[in-house]
């Protein structure tokens, strides 16, 4: 069993005020990565900006991140770096940017080109990562990991390494609220398919299980009201620490069939990456049930529910899929799923037959 997090998190109202002079202790000038609307729609360009001033920390802005960030947008974000002669990182909005900022981290300062990218023996070292998540869902302020699009393959992929943990998440759930319906519910999918993969990844240990329960708690109980008002703060907190310890499962399982088959349907059908989990959300718990039956009775023994109240609470969120699978879509998208790393972490063998009849049936 082990339990490792290297990143400090600040976790409270107002964290840039009480906490932004931590900063001063990682670089002399910032790159900030961040995409074209979150770092200002999120109010934290307002309240970093201040802080870097008053402790005379120069900056340059890369805001050219797009959603599921390609390997391209990387490498001219190295040169970036380089170019503005950044010493760290600070990475503001949703996992896009923040994956982003660690990849352009390790790339940048291992001078690695895109072919080396993915090679971990060429991961020496990184600049420091300080991340400010603006979505309640990836976690990826405290994971070691940056996921993402290959456009010539058009195929998502992640990689990992312990360099690219963030030395300090700033948490403030104000910076969720401009958040739009369908985002913040698809982001909680995305923190609920995190937990639920701590549960099923057979590298779970006994440490998370606080964090998987509590975690898939928050979020059951507080989704729908948050989706209700989505200007209320209290219900923001309890879905940013639930998307929080998500991250914190995941930094130890890493992630399973659950998110590797859900990939292709973002490169293909464009499916936010919380969707794609939630679609699938219900075959991969029938799928996996037999092989982790005391795990998962105990979550629904915790919440006081069973399976079809937890079916039922999924289905209210009307999840839908609206395309049509293509037979070119099976032939070349299941080999990429059963090639995944994620795929050894299952609990159980799982077929490229029983991949087909999950995207058959969406
Ligand atoms: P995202 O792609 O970062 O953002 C989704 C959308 O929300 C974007 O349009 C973004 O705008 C907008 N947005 C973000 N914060 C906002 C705010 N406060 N107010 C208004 N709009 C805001 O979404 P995400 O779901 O957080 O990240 C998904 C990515 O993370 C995927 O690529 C996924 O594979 C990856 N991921 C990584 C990990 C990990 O451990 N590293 C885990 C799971 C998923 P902008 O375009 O302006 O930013
Ligand atoms: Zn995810």
């Amino acid at each position: 069993m082990n339990f490792h997090i290297p990143t400090k998190v600040y976790f409270e109202d107002n964290v840039l005020d009480k906490n932004g002079h931590e900063i001063v202790k990682y670089g002399k000038k910032a790159l900030i990565v961040t995409g074209k609307k979150s770092a200002e729609k999120s109010g934290v360009i307002n309240d970093l900006l201040p802080v870097l001033e008053k402790h005379t920390i120069k900056y340059a802005v890369y805001s050219e991140i797009m959603e599921n960030p390609d390997i391209l947008i990387i490498e001219k974000g190295k040169e970036v770096l380089l170019s503005q002669n950044c010493d760290f990182i600070i990475a503001i909005g949703g996992g896009s940017p923040m994956d982003a900022g660690k990849a352009i981290s390790i790339m940048g300062a291992n001078n690695l080109s895109l072919d080396s990218l993915y090679d971990p023996s060429k991961h020496i070292i990184a600049f420091p990562i300080i991340a400010i998540p603006t979505t309640s869902g990836t976690g990826s302020e405290v994971t070691q990991y940056s996921v993402l699009n290959n456009p010539i393959t058009n195929s998502k992929a992640g990689f990992g390494s312990e360099l690219m943990f963030p030395k300090i998440a700033f948490l403030d759930a104000k910076y969720t609220l401009s958040l739009s319906k369908t985002v913040t519910r698809d982001t909680a999918i995305d923190a609920l398919s995190h937990l639920l993969e701590g549960l099923y990844s057979n590298k779970y240990n006994e440490y998370l299980l606080p964090f998987i329960y509590k975690g898939i708690a928050l979020i059951y109980n507080t989704l729908s009201k948050s989706l209700d008002d989505l200007d209320d703060l209290f219900y923001r907190k309890s879905l940013m620490l639930a998307a929080n310890y998500g991250g914190i499962v995941i930094a130890h399982t890493s992630t399973t069939l659950q998110h590797s088959i859900g990939y292709p349907l973002t490169t293909v059908y464009g499916l936010s990456h919380g969707l794609a989990n939630g679609v699938v959300m219900k075959e991969i718990m029938d799928l996996y049930e037999p092989h982790i039956k005391d795990k998962l009775h105990g979550l629904f023994d915790y919440l006081k529910i069973d399976k079809l109240d937890f079916f039922s609470w999924l289905d209210s969120f009307e999840m839908t899929f609206k395309h049509k699978i293509t037979e070119e879509f099976l032939q070349t998208r299941i080999p990429e799923v059963m090639k995944s790393r994620n795929m050894a972490l299952n609990p159980c063998s799982i077929s490229e037959k029983e991949i087909e009849d999950i995207y058959r049936r969406l």
